[in-house]
């Protein structure tokens, strides 16, 4: 049986003449053709082979599959989604959304010759971090500042330059991982710096520190809980009493703030969230943070501190490995900027959607709501509960609304993979068997495509 069908199945030449095949050609690369017929064909004589399938399908059904393989194949790989999981800073999503301010200034500066390390006034050679240095120092009121390729990659670079061959003294409630293998005790082994761990998970007060520190003590370090809280019965050092126990002793303190603000957030209801500026005026020498989480930018390490402790930074080594690109540098300029002009909370994509008041996301989530029902939909606004992602202020959760669609007979998680196996995929939660899409995080010029999506994936 399987002989004659294997026999049954066309040449690649033969599928590639068929007329809706040839057809296929006007819309996509002749090469991705061939490369899609081939790829249908060699599927079939693996079914066909294991035992797994009947009659190979006829020629049309060949041709549409031919054509799906080629839209797959010729889509970008790393593409726009619109996520209706309301979590802003989605780490699997890219977290922060540029403003439009500095989306354009990436663009500008990939597509032309630029100043990147170029000083125009002297006509000699500049450094690529001077576009953001007076900014950040401005904004933030300390001595220097630095910037490389993520906050994993400024912890790296610190402690490297910082601790090599001597110890760090961490608080055992500060032990953190942050996702994809950042460890700090083994960021630390990789650094060849030795952990001091001090205190216990839930308690841990000056005196540990204090006792902790020997002759091979190269700094004292605090690292932002970020995505988890120790409650209860608990105690930590503050910032500024850390700071001066460092001083004291002639040691450096560090700290990773993890998100990093620049705003006092709790205003939108996020309490908890220290400032970099606070920590700063704490007396902590070196403080870095995520360029793409709560402060709304791209993906960088920033690096804020004493100058002289930021001029090791910039000689060692490993700087040269974790520097930023211009396009990088470009966007965080142009994200800085809007915190100068005091725009960022509206110009901001991050800050914009976690400030948007429950009155204005349950309007929105209704707008949608309404517009699925006319679409034959069966759909209704509910109320939500939204993290903020990006492994920021974990334990909070801010009020949102959503639009929760009753499935058809499909059932929820066949709408779900549907949705998201879009050319532009939709990504949204499923709960309680229903399907949800929350306002927080969507834009209102996606409605119409979520709608066209949700009517077709239900027919
Ligand atoms: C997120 C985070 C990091 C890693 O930052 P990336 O910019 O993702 O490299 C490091 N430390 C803390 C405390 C964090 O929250």
């Amino acid at each position: 049986m399987n002989q004659e069908y294997l026999r049954a199945i066309p040449k690649v030449d033969e599928l590639l003449r068929e007329p809706s095949v040839q057809a296929l050609t006007e819309k996509y690369p002749a090469r991705t053709v061939t490369d899609a017929v081939r790829a249908v064909l060699e599927d079939l004589r693996r079914e066909i082979l294991a035992g797994g399938r009947e009659p190979p399908p006829d020629k049309a059904a060949l041709c549409a599959a031919v054509e799906a393989v080629a839209r797959r194949d010729t889509l970008p790989s790393l593409r726009s989604v619109i996520n209706g999981t309301g979590v802003v800073l989605h780490t699997n999503m890219g977290r922060a959304c540029l403003s439009e301010r500095a989306a354009e200034a990436a663009k500008n500066v990939a597509r032309s010759y630029n100043t990147l390390e170029y000083d125009v006034e002297g006509g000699c050679r500049g450094h690529r971090c001077a576009h953001v240095e007076g900014l950040l120092t401005r904004l933030i009121g300390a001595e220097s500042a630095l910037v490389v390729n993520n906050n994993a990659a400024a912890v790296l670079l610190i402690l490297s330059a910082m601790a090599e061959g001597g110890e760090v003294i961490v608080s055992r409630g500060e032990l953190v991982e942050i996702g994809g293998s950042f460890r700090v005790p083994e960021i630390m082994e990789t650094c060849g710096a030795r952990l001091r761990e001090v205190g216990t998970t839930n308690k841990t007060r000056l005196g540990d520190y204090e006792k902790a520190i020997g002759p091979d003590t190269r700094a004292l370090m605090k690292v932002h809980t970020s995505n988890f809280r120790v409650v209860g019965f608990t105690q930590a050092v503050p910032p500024a009493e850390l700071a001066a126990l460092g001083r004291s002793r002639g040691l450096p303190v560090i700290e990773d703030l993890g998100s990093g603000s620049l705003l006092n957030l709790a205003r939108l209801g996020l309490r908890d969230e220290p400032t970099v500026q606070e920590s700063v005026a704490a007396g902590i020498d070196v403080v870095c943070f995520s360029g793409d989480k709560l402060l709304g930018g791209p993906q960088a390490g920033i690096i804020v501190g004493r100058e002289e402790v930021l001029s090791l930074l910039r000689e060692h080594p490993l700087y040269r490995a974790v520097r930023v690109d211009k396009m990088t540098l470009a966007a965080l300029e142009a994200t800085l900027r809007a915190y100068v002009e005091e725009t960022a909370e509206t110009e901001l994509p991050t800050l914009a959607m976690l400030a948007q008041s429950p009155e204005t996301l349950r309007m929105r989530a209704q707008r949608l709501c309404a517009l699925a029902r006319e679409a034959g939909v069966d759909a209704e606004v509910v109320p939500e509960e939204d993290q903020v992602g990006g492994g920021s202020v974990p334990t909070q959760t801010l009020p949102s609304f959503a639009v929760a669609v009753t499935p058809g007979h499909d059932g929820v998680d066949a709408l779900e993979t549907a949705m998201r196996l879009r050319e532009r995929p939709i990504i949204g939660r499923v709960a309680h068997d229903r399907y949800l899409l929350d306002a927080r995080t969507l834009r209102e010029d996606e409605f119409s495509c979520i709608v066209d999506a949700l009517r077709e994936c239900l027919r």
